[in-house]
């Protein structure tokens, strides 16, 4: 371990914290090489939907491999990434027409922003200001982190990240604030407001009220600024409806997809899009088409793994599990909440969130001290700064999600004081 020449992400190496080596994982379990298991709480880190290892998408990796394992996606196309566009066609907003692939949550993110401007210079309106909530996290590419909230993560970066304009964060009570910032900037002439609906994750696990979202949505609409969901983490089941979006009633004009895409298996994402952003790239100009690809992109085995995924929404009661997973988390939060180092304990469907003890900053020693509490008890759990939440795969049992829960109350036993 200490030999490795491996340079990881999010980590200070010169800390010589321990870096587990996992062997294989099923379910919501992983396995290390010296023979641990360990719960895995976050989903390794927001992606795993209904488990590791799931057999369905296993199987469909293996058949797609020795088929088909890659081919340029410009000019060209395939099966599975044809029925993967029906797919999410058919399971997604309808008015969100076209499917732009590409392989990660912050390109997906990239794509959506190139997508909105292309849109614009393509209409002959001069738009090109990005509207943002604070506190919000698009991805660590320098085009994302310009979306994003600026802190320590990127302040070697900032010379390079471009302008953009933030509004403050609907906490509760004080989301007209938030409303009102939107609606001034979209009056100037925004072109686009990027938001992740209802719960902003690597923020802090900060959650908002369905109204808002939806009145956020109604405001860029009356003034025609593009609304892009970036759904990346709330996607697929994760607040307890298939999207955030719904839980509003509305429909962006753009969404992105990605972790929970193939079951989080393989790295693959899609940028969903309304036929107004591709009719604006549509015609016989070749200066007018979207220039943007990756090598990878609709990479065959990855499109497989996704379509294996839809395939588990639609045959596995994945609805129901979700249920299941919100009612536990919601008892054993409950519990917790009268702890007097728990504060401001919060759900949405499958994710449940608190604070631990007074504000300190993301780099403050109290996350990896927990951190490695709850390594020694079997369970990953990776607080962002004194916030610590959970949110397992799908595939979690009860007596498992027990067993997180009594590490977590163990863990605030030893740090509350
Ligand atoms: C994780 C995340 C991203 C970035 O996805 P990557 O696959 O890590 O690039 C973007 N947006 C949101 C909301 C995320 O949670």
């Amino acid at each position: 371990m200490t030999h490795s020449s491996i340079w990881h992400p999010f980590t200070q190496h010169g800390l010589g914290e321990p870096i587990p080596k996992v062997t294989h994982a099923e379910g919501a379990v992983l396995h290390t090489e010296d023979g641990a298991r360990v719960i895995d709480a976050i989903s390794s880190w927001w992606v795993t939907t209904h488990g590791h290892a799931h057999p369905k998408i296993a199987a469909a990796i293996a058949r797609q491999a020795a088929r088909l394992d890659q081919i340029i996606f410009a000019g060209w196309t395939h099966e599975p990434a044809e029925e993967l566009a029906a797919g999410l066609r058919a399971m997604m907003p309808s008015s969100l027409t076209r499917v732009f692939f590409s392989d990660s949550g912050s390109t997906s993110v990239e794509v959506a922003l190139k997508m909105a401007l292309g849109h614009w210079l393509h209409r002959g309106e001069e738009r090109h200001r990005i509207v943002v909530l604070d506190n919000g996290y698009h991805g660590d590419t320098i085009g994302t982190m310009s979306v994003g909230a600026r802190g320590a993560f990127n302040r070697a970066y900032e010379p390079l990240l471009f302008d953009v304009t933030s509004i403050p964060f609907p906490y509760a009570g004080v989301g007209q604030a938030a409303i009102d910032a939107l609606e001034a900037a979209c009056r100037d002439g925004a072109a686009a407001f990027i938001v992740e609906p209802l719960v902003l994750g690597a923020g802090g696990m900060l959650m908002y009220a369905a109204e808002t979202l939806a009145e956020m949505r109604r405001i860029c609409a009356v003034h025609g600024t593009l609304f892009i969901a970036d759904e990346v983490m709330t996607g697929w089941g994760r607040t307890g409806t298939l999207l955030a979006c719904e839980q509003a009633g509305i429909e962006p004009d753009i969404l992105c997809l990605s972790k929970g895409l193939t079951g989080g298996a393989l790295p693959l994402a899609v940028t969903m899009a309304s036929e107004p952003l591709y009719a604006a790239h549509y015609g016989t100009d070749r200066g007018q088409m979207f220039f943007h690809s990756s090598s990878y992109t609709a990479n065959p085995v990855a499109c497989a793994a996704a379509n294996a995924n839809l395939t588990i929404w639609r045959e596995e009661p994945v609805e129901q599990r979700i249920a299941n997973l919100a009612q536990w988390q919601a008892k054993r939060l409950g519990k917790l909440a009268s702890h007097h180092s728990v504060r401001d304990p919060r759900q949405l469907g499958t994710i449940a969130a608190f604070d631990v003890g007074a504000a300190e900053g993301y780099l403050s020693d109290l996350a990896p001290r927990m951190l490695a509490m709850f390594r020694e008890r079997g369970v990953l759990l990776r607080p962002l700064g004194n916030t610590v939440y959970v949110m397992p795969p799908y595939c979690i049992g009860e007596e498992e999600l027990d067993m997180i829960y009594d590490a977590v109350s163990e863990v605030m036993d030893l740090v509350g004081s």
